[in-house]
């Protein structure tokens, strides 16, 4: 047992840290308030490919810089780095998209050609990749996802529609795609469903959309609408008929690295209010002296430090999946993942809250960074990558299914 990072992963965290508190910081509110042509500035997509961000999960021959059977240690390291620094989410969760269900899953599940054409543009910060599940009427209940993909000799055609997807325009503006759950089978079952790597600059009779979210302001969250669009049979990903079980499997890894971006936001938060008591006074002496604040901050320090843990443990888990095939099972998984993707955004909106309340009026004020991080939470409390209580489900589930 051992708690502690390797050397390389120090490393690896003080490289991103540093990186990130020079040129992250001074932009986040900039991101936030869509000050950029493609919200996220390319330089800063680019500096994060150039230390290795974006190539944690794509082994070298593709162009990444793994380490393999720590993938997602990696990504955890580097997703709570800078999401410490970038609070609104919206940087974090484009890189968690990208390093999970792109550079993880795509070099899992998707066929040698379509390694060689992706990944390579993962790694160097070039395109974006997202998932691209979830459909007006099927959200928690995924088996229920409609969109028709009809095999046509060597390809698919779609017809269907999904909604609330991030990086919609981001996967045609800068390039990339989405791995999109389908029905490929019996509608409605789990069984009828395959997954495929969608890039929409490449498709025919698409067209899209954009909501207006109120967190998160630097990524697009939006709609795909296809009416007969053509994909490759080459970019189907794992096997026809698989795409529930492989997209559960996926989902793993993403919630994963969600709860790493709520964790080190919090973190970002938490520090802002330890300096802000300690120099605030009121009745003669620092608000932080007051034990009404302290406890509370004492409190939110060892959630979040549990958090933490936990969270290093589903990572490992994950990476010993993959790595030692048979040492670990989706199954031992699903609930320490479950567990880390209902509490992190959970108590990263409590203790944001609790930041702003130190903060007092100017808490209140979009001056103060804090509203950003508690917007930004928000998208995983109300369910991105799955609600709180479906997660307790799984939870439950395993419970009830083990000691039952
Ligand atoms: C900002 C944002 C970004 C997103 N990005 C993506 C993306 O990139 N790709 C993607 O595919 N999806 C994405 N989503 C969609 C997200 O995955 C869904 O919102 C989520 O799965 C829930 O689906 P729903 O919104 O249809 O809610 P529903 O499934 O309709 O659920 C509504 C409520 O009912 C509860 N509920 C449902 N079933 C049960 C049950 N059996 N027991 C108890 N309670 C239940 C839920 O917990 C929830 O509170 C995003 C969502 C947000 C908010």
């Amino acid at each position: 047992m051992d708690f502690g990072m390797s050397w390389e992963q120090k490393i690896f965290q003080r490289t991103v840290r540093e990186y990130c508190e020079k040129n992250v910081t001074p932009i986040s509110r900039d991101i936030d308030e869509e000050k950029f042509e493609k919200r996220i500035p390319d330089e800063i997509l680019k500096g994060l490919a150039d230390i290795g961000v974006f190539g944690c999960t794509i082994p070298e021959e593709y162009g990444g810089s793994a380490q393999p059977g720590e993938e997602i240690q990696y990504a955890n390291i580097a997703i709570q780095e800078i999401s410490r620094t970038e609070m609104s989410m919206s940087l974090p969760v484009y890189m968690l998209l990208t390093i999970g269900w792109g550079g993880e899953f795509l070099r899992i599940y998707a066929k040698e050609e379509v390694k060689r054409e992706i990944l390579p543009k993962l790694a160097s910060g070039e395109w974006f990749w997202g998932i691209n599940v979830t459909e007006p009427g099927a959200g928690s209940d995924v088996a229920a996802t409609t969109t028709a993909a009809t095999r046509q000799g060597n390809k698919f055609v779609l017809n269907g529609e999904k909604a609330y997807i991030s990086g919609v325009d981001e996967s045609q503006v800068r390039g990339g795609g989405h791995c999109t759950l389908v029905a490929t089978g019996t509608p409605k079952t789990k069984a009828g469903k395959s997954m495929l790597a969608i890039i929409p600059n490449q498709l025919n009779g698409m067209t899209s959309s954009v909501y207006k979210d109120m967190g998160r302001m630097g990524l697009s969250t939006g709609g795909f609408v296809y009416e007969g669009s053509e994909v490759p049979e080459k970019y189907l990903l794992g096997e026809e008929g698989k795409g529930f079980y492989i997209c559960m499997e996926g989902f793993n890894v993403a919630r994963a690295v969600v709860a790493a971006a709520c964790l080190g936001g919090t973190q970002g938060c938490l520090e802002m209010a330890v300096d802000y008591v300690k120099q605030r006074t009121a009745f003669g002496r620092p608000i932080g002296n007051n034990q009404g604040i302290s406890f509370e901050i004492a409190e939110d320090w060892c959630r979040l430090e549990s958090a933490r843990l936990m969270l290093q443990k589903g990572c490992w888990m994950i990476d010993k999946y993959y790595s030692e095939p048979g040492s670990v099972t989706q199954r031992e998984i699903n609930p320490i993942i479950a567990f880390n993707k209902w509490w992190a955004p959970l108590i990263g909106a409590d203790i944001s809250q609790h930041a702003m309340m130190y903060h007092g009026a100017f808490g209140y004020t979009k001056d103060c960074p804090l509203q950003m991080a508690h917007r930004g939470v928000l998208s995983y409390v109300v369910g991105a990558e799955g609600t709180p209580n479906i997660m307790k489900l799984i939870i439950a589930r395993d419970i009830f299914d083990l000691r039952g």
